[in-house]
């Protein structure tokens, strides 16, 4: 894929960029190596006070790199405006935590003594260069809820972005440069994933972490594996959205609309099987497909839009294919199912409800990465359970439920690394995020995140 910012609303090619070569990438090696070794021993203060300056800098700057996503991937651009500012909050959120976040531990006194210690204590210190391989998807937060804890941790980042986003990729390693942050400490490499590997395997570089799909994912986690570098892996997901008949069902539909759009459809956890019990099922699948017919598609630039196009055309051809498979096989189209026929340019597609769908069909079991929601009838919790879980995925849930016991089965049973209990699934970062089976492993966010990229040491003393 050429390193480019291509308008999805448009299809036009604005800017091009030449990849980094050989030598620029042993430059921005050597440079973050020669700074992690200085910068791991800067206090928790001074890296606050960095990452609180890069804050305020986004802050101010927000309105500007908003338009630059939505330029580069089509998000709406309020959508791309709030991306920003989670941003400055996630930042100042370890900018205040870290330190408290990752405090010595101590401990019990009998343990201590077991271990035939007089005093022991468990250290978190930086481990180095953290490559991280992001995706476009949420292009600025994707990035900095790693780069926020890992620079507060004391580690240094170097980021592989989509090739498709390179000046989102751009303006993220300038950021933390204009803030302050020694030189080395964060930067962008633009390079196709071609070039990864020898990025992985160089010495110099710690560990990864890589937010995409599960082949990236799956080609990133083998090369570390064979050089026993620690990864995180965020994966795909095609998390269930189960309702039960104790629901607000109006509610409900209202949020699922929100919850599988959002992003224009293009996000991890966005709900993608409705999974409704068939007492409420007619009236869950009226009430979302008005809602979801009634959006209005179009320039994401444009405030009255609430979908804009997918950011690539192989995105919405894998949409295309993976909707047409199912109706091939008797899935039926409650609304949407194509492209918009009054927006011939750029790569929109229909919000979309399907129902009637059955094993089989590809979009059971894979992601859909657009606004295209599958629908099922359930009988029973158990069988809303066992619906949830058949895929491979297990990133997030979604239930509507006002039954406590039912609360309970569904936390206790959904695979997955997240429950959200009437409401939709979001990330914050207090909130640990992060998945099982192929959605991948690790956590990122609060202290679970920022503890993945550290050495923890055992300071043992007679
Ligand atoms: P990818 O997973 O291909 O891209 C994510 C990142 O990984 C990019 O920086 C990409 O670089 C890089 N990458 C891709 N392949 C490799 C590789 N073999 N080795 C090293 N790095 C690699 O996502 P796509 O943009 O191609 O989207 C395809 C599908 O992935 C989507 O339709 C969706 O299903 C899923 N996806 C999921 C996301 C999530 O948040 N869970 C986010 C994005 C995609 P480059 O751009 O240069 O190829």
């Amino acid at each position: 894929m050429p390193i480019a910012t291509v308008n999805p609303t448009t299809g036009t090619t604005l800017l091009t960029f030449d990849e980094l070569d050989a030598d620029g990438i042993e430059l921005a090696l050597a440079e973050a190596a020669r700074t992690a070794a200085s910068y791991r021993l800067t206090t928790f203060a001074e890296r606050s006070a960095l990452l609180l300056r890069a804050a305020d800098l986004l802050e101010a700057e927000a309105e500007d790199i908003a338009s630059t996503m939505t330029v580069e991937m089509g998000k709406p651009l309020a959508a791309a405006r709030a991306e920003a500012l989670k941003c400055v909050k996630a930042m100042r959120w370890y900018a205040d935590r870290a330190e408290s976040l990752l405090a010595d531990e101590r401990p019990a006194d009998a343990d201590v003594a077991d271990a035939g210690a007089a005093a022991v204590r468990v250290s978190y210190r930086p481990i180095g260069v953290v490559l991280a391989v992001m995706p476009w998807n949420f292009p600025l937060w994707q990035v900095v809820r790693f780069a926020a804890p890992a620079l507060m941790a004391g580690n240094v980042g170097l980021l592989k972005h989509s090739s498709n986003v390179p000046q989102t990729a751009l303006y993220l390693g300038d950021l933390f440069e204009r803030a302050g942050f020694p030189r080395g400490c964060f930067q962008t490499l633009l390079i196709g994933s071609a070039a990864v590997e020898a990025v992985l395997r160089d010495p110099r570089v710690a560990a990864a972490t890589l937010t995409g799909s599960e082949p990236a994912g799956r080609a990133v986690a083998s090369v570390a594996g064979d050089e026993v570098k620690k990864t995180v892996l965020e994966l795909g997901g095609s998390d269930p959205y189960i309702v039960m008949p104790s629901a607000d069902v109006a509610r409900a539909a209202r949020t699922a609309v929100t919850a599988r759009v959002q992003n224009n459809g293009q996000s991890c956890i966005a709900a993608k099987r409705f999974i409704v019990h068939t007492d409420v099922y007619d009236e869950f699948a009226r009430l979302f497909t008005e809602g979801m017919a009634a959006l209005t598609v179009g320039d994401p630039m444009l405030a009255s839009t609430d979908v804009g196009p997918l950011a690539t055309e192989a995105g919405r051809a894998d949409v295309e294919e993976l909707v047409e498979d199912a109706v091939r096989h008797g899935a039926a189209v409650l609304c949407g199912g194509r492209r918009p026929p009054a927006l011939p340019d750029g790569w929109f597609y229909e919000p979309t409800v399907l129902a009637d769908v059955t094993p089989g069909m590809r979009i059971d079991l894979e992601e859909t990465f657009g606004p295209v929601a599958t629908l099922y009838r359930v009988g029973s919790l158990d069988e809303a359970v066992e619906r949830a879980n058949h895929t491979p995925f297990g990133l997030s849930s979604n239930v509507w439920t006002r039954d406590e016991a039912e609360l309970e089965r569904f936390a206790r049973d959904l695979e997955a690394g997240g429950v959200f209990v009437n409401g939709m699934t979001a990330s914050h970062p207090a909130l640990p995020f992060g998945g099982v089976k192929r959605s991948g492993y690790g956590r990122e966010l609060s202290g679970h995140g920022i503890r993945e990229f550290c050495n923890i040491t055992t300071v043992w003393r007679a």
